[in-house]
């Protein structure tokens, strides 16, 4: 990054030429002082001096409407350098002109509120962004920078009041985002049942159909009240809006089935989704739980066994060893040992975004802060190998 400081000279001089163009017609004297100034600051720069060097780039950039960018440009290049700082006060310096035209004081204070965030200082970030916010005509970026910070924040309201804002132009983008935020407001509230959460929830609908996480939630409030044909139907939904997420819902399917004594017509259930989506686990787990509570062991052994020859997985050796035989002293529990290890070791949620990965589903991923991107995964026999790497 170092080599960025040869670029600050370069701009100023740029910045100066058309400065020095513009006086040389009236005020050809006054070039010469500016110009020894030039060689005082391009002076402190090369000995690392950065702060005084800004002090003579300052005073010798006369602040123009020529000039402006030029500045800005200096500002920036010290705000990626991680020195806030000093990116700061060039940024002051210049919003303190009474010249400026609106675009560019706009400009300047989305800069100057980009400075603060680096910094760390969010409530001056959000005061400056909230100017521009309350203007008639409010730059799209100040939104945007708003919605980042309430979002640093948990300001779930506010948060959804900036994506509101941006609503009509980022329909796509914004109708899921808002839907997360209404759904952690509902997650917040302490009871459930409470006919605020059911308004937040009919809101993220409203807002995205599709949206997993409201028919997760929804099902939860009709289970917690018995209702739980309700809360199948939102459940069952989940395959169409995003299948990948099934894993999450069929264990609250299990609990409707068994509440309601239909333990049968839930096996048919999962026979059919296992044919649509042969790969789930955790499907082919339950079932094999089900066949155990309705055939018996024996049964449950045998199709799992069979299953595995090939869909092989983790966490399907580990349920088959529960299962069969336990008299082998010594061979059971060790392969049981090294299943509940792998399975314990192993991520099974992953960003498809980032590739951040965990034990926990998180709605907005720790890594790259995106919405509904971590999606369940299966711990296949081939992920051994990775698992293994990784305990090393
Ligand atoms: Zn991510």
């Amino acid at each position: 990054m170092e080599w960025l400081f040869l670029l600050l000279p370069l701009a100023a001089l740029s910045g100066w030429m058309a400065a020095c163009s513009h006086y040389k017609k009236r005020y050809v004297s006054e070039v010469s002082p500016v110009n020894a100034d030039y060689f005082i600051g391009l002076n402190y720069l090369l000995d690392e001096q950065p702060d005084k060097a800004i002090d003579v780039f300052i005073r010798l950039l006369d602040v123009n409407s020529e000039t402006v960018e030029t500045h800005i440009a200096l500002a920036n290049l010290f705000r990626r350098k991680g020195e806030s700082e000093r990116a700061i006060r060039i940024h002051q310096n210049l919003i303190a002109r009474p010249t400026l035209s609106t675009a560019q004081r706009d400009q300047i204070l989305i800069e100057l509120g980009l400075d603060y965030m680096h910094a760390g200082v969010l409530d001056r970030a959000e005061q400056l962004f909230l100017e521009l916010v309350e203007k008639n005509d409010p730059p799209p970026q100040a939104i945007e920078q708003l919605l980042r910070i309430y979002q640093q924040e948990k300001e779930w309201s506010k948060a959804i009041d900036m994506a509101k804002k941006l609503y009509d132009q980022q329909r796509n983008e914004m109708g899921p985002l808002i839907a997360q935020f209404y759904c952690e407001l509902a997650q917040q509230n302490k009871d459930p049942s409470s006919t605020v959460v059911e308004s937040f929830i009919k809101q993220a609908k409203n807002h995205d159909h599709n949206c997993v996480r409201t028919a997760l939630l929804e099902a939860n409030i009709y289970i917690s009240n018995s209702q739980f044909r309700k809360a199948f139907k939102c459940l069952e939904k989940i395959e169409q809006q995003d299948h990948h997420y099934l894993p999450e819902a069929l264990p609250l399917m299990f609990i409707c089935y068994q509440a309601t004594n239909k333990l049968a017509t839930f096996e048919s259930y999962l026979r059919a989704l296992l044919n649509r989506h042969p790969n789930m686990t955790k499907a082919r787990l339950i079932l094999t739980s089900i066949i155990q509570q309705q055939h018996g062991s024996r049964a449950a052994h045998h199709y799992l066994h069979s299953e595995l020859q090939t869909y092989p997985s983790v966490e399907g050796l580990d349920a088959l060893i529960s299962l069969g035989d336990q008299s082998n002293q010594t061979l059971v529990p060790l392969i049981k040992g090294i299943s509940e290890k792998l399975n314990i070791r192993g991520h099974r949620y992953t960003c498809k975004n980032c590739g951040f990965s965990g034990k926990k589903l998180y709605w907005q991923c720790p890594g790259c802060k995106q919405w509904a991107t971590i999606k369940p995964t299966e711990i296949h026999l081939s992920s051994l190998e990775i698992l293994l790497e990784s305990s090393k």
